[in-house]
């Protein structure tokens, strides 16, 4: 059924769930703890296979070791993977957010640059941690980024209906991106990501208190 959709169709859905959900869960945000673009940046590639509570955990006390990128860039590798090790590959981790830095320092004039172009040029850095600070921080929607989260709801959702898997990032961002208003991008991911936690988790659904029932064609089905 959801499969026959017309894109018009779809998209209207979208603007209605998008207002269920602004109407929820306000202004969500990133839920990573940041104070800058730098910040943001290195607190994203942590996150990669990890938390963002276990991220927050351990970003004070390497931000107050290393607060910008010419600290970080110059810093000891063994000791900046101890501080990252609960976030998970702590090696490839701690190689990736001083090279970035190291890159920043060199290159960018300590600066994080604010265009995917160049940021995707960082190490450790792909599309979606480009855009989640793209979008964060820098308030450029150039992309939606479909986290765990994001890529099962948009499936559950049927705002996305390309792709093969939950995990076939890349097809269901094209989708969203299609559907979803462009002003809308980054906000729609935060947005996902608080329902995806709080009521349409991945094992246990809540469709019965979920605001989005309505508008789902998954209702009472998984
Ligand atoms: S109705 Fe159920 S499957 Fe659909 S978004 Fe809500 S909780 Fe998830």
């Amino acid at each position: 059924m959801a499969g026959r959709e017309s894109i018009a169709a779809r998209t209207e859905r979208a603007k209605r769930i998008l207002k269920k959900l602004h109407k929820q869960y306000g202004d969500a945000d990133c839920a990573l703890t940041h104070k800058n673009a730098f910040e943001l940046l290195i607190a994203t590639i942590l996150s990669a296979q990890s938390t963002d509570e276990t991220v927050n955990k351990v970003t004070p006390a390497l931000f107050k070791a290393y607060p910008d990128p010419e600290s970080l860039a110059v810093a000891d590798l063994e000791s900046v993977q101890e501080i990252v090790h609960p976030t998970g590959f702590f090696r490839q981790k701690a190689k990736s957010i001083v090279g970035a830095a190291k890159r920043i320092a060199d290159e960018f004039d300590g600066k994080v640059p604010d265009n995917i172009e160049d940021l995707v040029t960082l190490p450790g850095v792909a599309r979606k941690t480009a855009n989640v600070v793209l979008g964060t921080w820098f308030g450029k929607n150039v992309g939606v980024v479909v986290d765990t989260h994001v890529g099962r709801l948009a499936d559950r959702l049927k705002l996305a209906w390309n792709h093969k898997d939950t995990k076939d990032a890349i097809r269901i961002e094209k989708d969203l991106m299609r559907v979803i208003d462009q002003k809308d991008w980054t906000y729609v991911s935060h947005a996902l990501i608080w329902h995806g936690r709080k009521v349409c988790s991945a094992r246990k659904p809540d469709c019965e208190n979920c605001m989005l029932s309505t508008e789902c064609p998954s209702e009472g089905r998984i």
